[in-house]
């Protein structure tokens, strides 16, 4: 038989075989995805294996009980919040208390009224979607927070996070990484010749240029500042770096830009340095690879822009 899959399956413990049947056909019946083993212990196992984001419990069952279920899955690293609902035939106050304390969100009297376990059950599902709201709201933010907003390519911001990370951990395996710093030629005179929004058309299709060249699994591109960029190609020597941005380079100068009636030209120079593993330590990091891409650059621009000046690190 195909399963519907719910979107929140609920893992079910319980060792009395009937009260099992039970709860299990009512939540069936309801449209719930359910789970049920015969003890905590075996609970526990199931959930280590496949994140259930409800679990519903009894308490007393032999090998492990339900409060040591509770404080079991608390205690283990989850992709996201766990629902739990204790099933209990004891609703004096200490014991409400343990099993709260134990972590238990929500407790019930055995036996459970179908409607009303249902009814909690809903009340969980309401805490778990205000969880997921709230991830996916923060996942934009994060991904806001490194994005430039213009161009849609990472900010400085990710570009000084990422970098020192992205060479620690080319560097552990001994691989080679390679960055170039983008300076658009001129650019300036585009923005006095054809207008602010222009110049911003042009970063956007010059970012547009960039991501068609470099390799999507494994290079990235982040605005460094104004008009200049930064691409960096991990596991990437100088050779295969130099013919990208070559690549890049004319791509960029062949492409016409509607601007109005006219069509505008740009061009880009690019400073391009790398470390191997022949490289001392010492001279690895991002800063100095920033610094000597800069430099660089600064001769390409000397000598005519349009071309990329290579150096090692
Ligand atoms: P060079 O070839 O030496 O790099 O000359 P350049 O004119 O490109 O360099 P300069 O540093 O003199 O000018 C950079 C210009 O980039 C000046 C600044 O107004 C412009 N700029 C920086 N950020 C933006 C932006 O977001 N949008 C637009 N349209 N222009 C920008
Ligand atoms: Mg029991
Ligand atoms: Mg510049
Ligand atoms: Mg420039």
């Amino acid at each position: 038989m195909e399963r519907t899959c719910h979107p929140f399956p609920i893992l079910f413990a319980e060792d009395n075989a009937i009260s099992r049947k039970i709860v299990e056909s009512h939540l069936g019946k309801a449209g719930y995805e359910i789970t049920s083993v015969k003890n905590g212990r075996k609970a526990f196992e199931l959930f280590r294996k496949n994140f259930f984001p409800i679990v519903l419990t009894d308490w007393m069952m032999p090998e492990m009980d339900g409060l040591e279920l509770c404080r079991a899955v608390r205690n283990h690293e989850s992709e996201g919040y766990v629902y739990i609902i204790l099933l209990t035939s004891n609703d004096k106050k200490d014991q409400v208390v343990s099993g709260f304390e134990a972590g238990a969100d929500d407790y019930l009297i055995k036996p459970p009224d179908p409607a009303e376990l249902i009814a909690r059950i809903k009340t969980g599902i309401r805490v778990l979607e205000l969880e997921g709201s709230l991830k996916e709201a923060n996942e934009k933010n994060r991904i806001l927070s490194i994005t430039d907003p213009l161009t849609g390519c990472y900010n400085r911001g990710y570009l000084m996070e990422q970098l020192p990370r992205e060479i620690r951990r080319v560097r552990r395996y001994g691989h080679p990484l390679s960055l170039g710093l983008c300076d658009i030629d001129h650019f300036k005179k585009v923005n006095d010749t054809y207008g602010h929004q222009t110049g911003d058309k042009v970063l956007q299709i010059f970012i547009k240029c960039v991501r068609d060249t470099i390799r999507e699994s494994m290079d990235w591109v982040a605005r460094y500042g104004g008009e200049e960029f930064i691409v960096a190609c991990p596991e990437t020597d100088m050779g295969s770096a130099q013919v990208m941005m070559e690549r890049l380079r004319e791509t960029v100068a062949q492409r016409s830009i509607k601007a109005g009636d006219t069509e505008i030209h740009i061009t880009v120079s690019f400073g391009l340095t790398s470390f191997d593993s022949h490289t001392p330590d010492n001279n690895v990091s991002a800063e100095n690879m920033i610094r000597q891409a800069d430099r660089l650059l600064y001769h390409a621009k000397n000598q005519g822009r349009n071309r990329i000046q290579a150096g090692a690190l």
